[in-house]
């Protein structure tokens, strides 16, 4: 099986399942504490939580705190309903390419949504136009499903032009690209950095006020009730630290394996700039290729149509139609996603697949 989904999930990192194993509680160890119980068992767990914690807090810029969640769609509505915007339903700005936990949230919790346009390769405005009164802006810094790279700090300058918080979904650049550093909040999740799968995260800059969405014992600073997993928290934690130390190393892998792909997919035209994009990324498209045909017939490649999440709804991708792309292009597209644990030959391997199922449509 050759697994080119990363954009969907990574495999567990060594280190990240390494730091875990402690904390998963058998009854003969002494990792199963709860990180919120003052005996010695308790605190334990508790300082693997915070060493976690700063081990995450690494890849956002300083002057914030980190509150641990379930999941990267766990932070953003956070973010967006523990907002004031959110609680006064203020009007929001959204980019057209956004997550749809972003979008779904959004739309329900503000009557006034601006949604701000992309442009033929894949990227939004710099300079967006932000009516007063605007509450929230909320723009990702990597899309999910081409890519491309957004102009976040610029737009969160135009963001606090007009007096709205910024929210960046980084879930797809963190570790990889630098965190914007003028965001009032940033969401992640560990899945997407070979961490394990049920712990995100929302960075808030101090000063930033919040209410909590999930009440109950007041864990995570009053923010998000409920007990911590330390397991979770540690290959988290341990994810981070590891994208830390294997940045350089993990870019100039991509972008070999990038090169390499474009090369063998050179008959495929490519959705989104060549340029500003994360290499790991390579969305592309044959006019008329039937994409449900290409992946019954090619079962060894793990790929994805679009966006895992939009898959399931059988739809063609609003992500691809923001683009500009016909329906018919936007339903012949397929993404192939490249990470740390890639191989030359996997690329190889999927391309001799790939191009001989579309070869076989007469594509
Ligand atoms: N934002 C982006 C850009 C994503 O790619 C995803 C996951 O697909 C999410 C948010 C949601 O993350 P999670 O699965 O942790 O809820």
């Amino acid at each position: 099986m050759i697994y080119l989904d990363n954009q969907a999930t990574t495999p567990l990192a060594p280190e990240a399942r390494d730091a875990m194993l402690r904390w998963l509680g058998g009854a003969e160890g002494d990792g199963f504490g709860n990180p919120h119980s003052s005996h010695r068992l308790g605190r334990q767990a508790a300082v693997a939580v915070e060493v976690a914690r700063d081990q995450v807090a690494a890849l956002f810029p300083p002057g914030g705190q980190v509150i641990f969640t379930g999941s990267a769609t766990e932070a953003i509505n956070l973010a967006i309903r523990g907002s004031e915007a959110g609680r006064m339903g203020a009007p929001m700005a959204l980019s057209a390419i956004e997550h749809s936990a972003v979008l779904r949230t959004v739309e329900a919790v503000s009557a006034e949504v601006t949604i701000l346009s992309i442009d033929a390769e894949g990227v939004a405005a710099s300079q967006p136009n932000l009516a007063a009164g605007t509450g929230l802006v909320a723009v990702m810094q990597v899309n999910n499903e081409i890519g491309t790279v957004q102009p976040v700090e610029e737009i969160g300058e135009a963001a606090h032009r007009v007096g709205a918080l910024f929210l960046c979904d980084a879930v797809q650049g963190a570790g990889k690209c630098e965190p914007p550093a003028n965001a009032d909040m940033i969401a992640i999740t560990g899945h997407k950095i070979y961490g394990p799968k049920g712990v995100g995260a929302l960075w808030v800059r101090d000063g930033v006020a919040l209410e909590p969405v999930i009440t109950g014992g007041g864990q995570e600073a009053g923010l998000r009730s409920g007990t911590l997993s330390p397991a979770l928290c540690a290959g988290f934690g341990a994810a981070a630290q590891a994208m830390v130390d294997h940045r350089e190393e993990d870019s100039a892998h991509i972008d070999a394996l990038w090169t390499r792909a474009r090369e063998l997919f050179a008959a495929w035209a490519l959705n989104g700039s060549a340029t500003r994009r994360h290499r790991g990324n390579l969305s592309i498209r044959r006019t008329g290729l039937d994409v449900a045909r290409l992946m019954s017939d090619v079962r060894e490649v793990c790929f994805s149509a679009g966006s895992a999440c939009a898959s399931e709804a059988k739809m063609p991708s609003r992500i691809l139609a923001a683009l500009g792309l016909s329906r018919e292009d936007a339903k012949s597209s397929i993404r192939l996603g490249f990470g740390r644990y890639t191989t030359m030959d996997d690329i190889e391997r999927a391309a001799e697949l790939l191009n001989a199922g579309a070869a076989a449509q007469g594509v």
